[in-house]
């Protein structure tokens, strides 16, 4: 047996519980024995990295800078491992998740080149012989907490800028992808870090996310996951404690196509954006907006292409689709799959579990059409590989139907027409907004996030990433 333990206060620290994780692609596929923690090791963990604040935090931008790009480094030598374990437990294709390891290693790497930029600002005073500047200072410890669905590529988002601006962390993945996060932990650990700079613990939320919210010690908390969890977390620490709190949590997100779009390009995008990852992104689209005039041939089409993705073990390379994360995704895909037929939507495509050849997850992507807004259908965050048509007569009714959920991720139109694009990009309720592009794509170096009850606090990546994960302190400084 295989075990994992957590990483704390620099070293390897052994349990009695441990969490099996297998293979949502085959039930057979054990990928290993991970360690559950208690609430002791979260407290000693908290612990480590409080006592390494200063150490870390008082290190040069330029050397913290090189310890960036050797982690980078290590992440692409070790992609094929990485993305293995990944695929594996997560079920995403292995070109997909090879992908991922590649953005966390891209990550890194920017915030490396980051901390070779300005850390500060001058300014003049209107004092006489008074200079003005700012700093930037480390917050102090952070919390990570980060979902199942992008297990090496969310951690990086977070981990890269906190370490890289002097924080120390605390890690806690989703316990079912806790293989991706032990091995990136594998590779933080070797880079030179002071002992309790990093630490990861893993296990149930509800364990460990009690300690954390509300600690002392901590002094920001970045999470991504669920709205439902994340609002919980807001609550428990806002009412325990002054930290600052990042939450990134759901989407349900519509790409509008009008009747004057490239339909070759709005096809592609939309096959991307709905179904790619089996449809688990939070940025994935799950509501089609479609004018009238092009709805039926744009549909027509869109099933064509769906029908022919190809699910399979996310090992396999013929795979366009690996299967659902785990059962109990399953269970609420196909049970949301039930509802829209029940809420009258059409079920043109998809949708049923298939038999393959080993015992995985696999849901053939559901397409339906004849949807309405106010469908349990086009309300509520699926996040399986289900989406649904729905016509509008107009940009305008188009424009109210998309900004018509308590979400705002991330939102797409199609249109080779300005004057559209620049309208709906300046009504569109979303955070992340693309025009003739999929709308589920992000960069290192720019800003990620959403509105509504999409999110909370500054955005993260790029630039924006410094303002959550430091303190600016403005200096006065008089010479003679
Ligand atoms: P997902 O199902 O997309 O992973 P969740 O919101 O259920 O979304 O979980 C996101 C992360 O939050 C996971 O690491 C999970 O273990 C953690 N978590 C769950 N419950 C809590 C909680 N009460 N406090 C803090 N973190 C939690």
């Amino acid at each position: 047996m295989h075990i994992h333990p957590h990483f704390i206060a620099g070293r390897w620290i052994e349990t009695d519980n441990y969490s099996i994780n297998t293979s949502p692609s085959d039930a057979t596929d054990i990928v290993g024995y991970y360690a559950r923690a208690q609430t002791v090791h979260v407290e000693e963990a908290i612990a480590a990295a409080a006592a390494a604040k200063r150490t870390w935090g008082a290190t040069s931008p330029v050397q913290r800078a090189g310890v960036m790009h050797d982690i980078a480094q290590a992440i692409r030598l070790r992609t094929d491992e990485l993305a293995r374990v990944l695929s594996r437990e997560e079920g995403k294709t292995l070109r997909e998740a090879v992908g991922e390891v590649g953005r966390a290693a891209a990550t890194f790497e920017y915030f490396g080149s980051a901390l070779l930029q300005t850390q500060g600002q001058l300014y003049g005073s209107a004092r006489d012989h008074v200079s003005i500047h700012t700093r930037l200072r480390p917050v102090g410890v952070v919390a990570v907490i980060t979902p199942w669905n992008f297990p090496v590529a969310v951690p990086a988002w977070k981990i890269a800028p906190a370490l890289a601006y002097g924080n120390s962390v605390v890690f806690k993945p989703a316990e079912m992808v806790s293989g991706s996060a032990w091995l990136l932990a594998d590779i933080i650990s070797r880079a030179g870090l002071p002992t309790g700079a990093f630490n990861l613990v893993m296990g149930r939320g509800s364990v460990v996310g009690g300690v954390i919210a509300g600690h002392p010690e901590i002094q920001a908390i970045t999470f991504t996951g669920s709205t439902q969890v994340g609002k919980q977390l807001l609550n428990d620490t806002h009412q325990r404690s002054n930290a600052r709190v990042q939450t990134e949590m759901g989407g349900k997100n519509g790409v509008i196509v009008l009747g004057d779009a490239d339909l070759d390009i709005a096809i592609d995008s939309v096959v991307d954006s709905a179904f790619a990852s089996t449809g688990q992104r939070c940025t994935a689209t799950s509501r089609i907006i479609v004018t009238r005039d092009i709805a039926a041939e744009f549909t027509e089409r869109l099933a064509k292409r769906v029908e022919q993705l190809v699910v399979g073990h996310a090992l396999d390379e013929r795979s366009q689709i690996g299967p659902v994360a785990h059962e109990e995704q399953l269970r609420s895909d196909l049970a949301y799959i039930e509802l829209g037929s029940s809420e009258g939507a059409e079920l043109i495509c998809g949708g049923e579990r298939l038999d393959l050849e080993t015992p995985g997850l696999f849901l053939q992507p559901a397409l339906f059409a004849g949807g309405s807004s106010s469908m349990r259908l086009n309300q509520e965050e699926i996040f399986g590989p289900v989406a649904c048509v729905i016509e509008s007569e107009d940009l305008d009714e188009a424009i109210a139907v998309l900004n018509d959920t308590p979400y705002g991720l991330s939102a797409g139109i199609m249109t080779s027409s300005l004057a559209s694009s620049e309208e709906f990009q300046r009504r569109v309720e979303a955070g992340m907004i693309s025009v003739n592009a999929s709308p589920a794509i992000s960069e290192p170096h720019v800003p990620f996030g959403g509105v509504k009850d999409s999110g909370h606090g500054p955005r993260e990546q790029g630039m924006a990433a410094q303002h959550f994960f430091t303190e600016q302190t403005t200096h006065f400084v008089r010479s003679h």
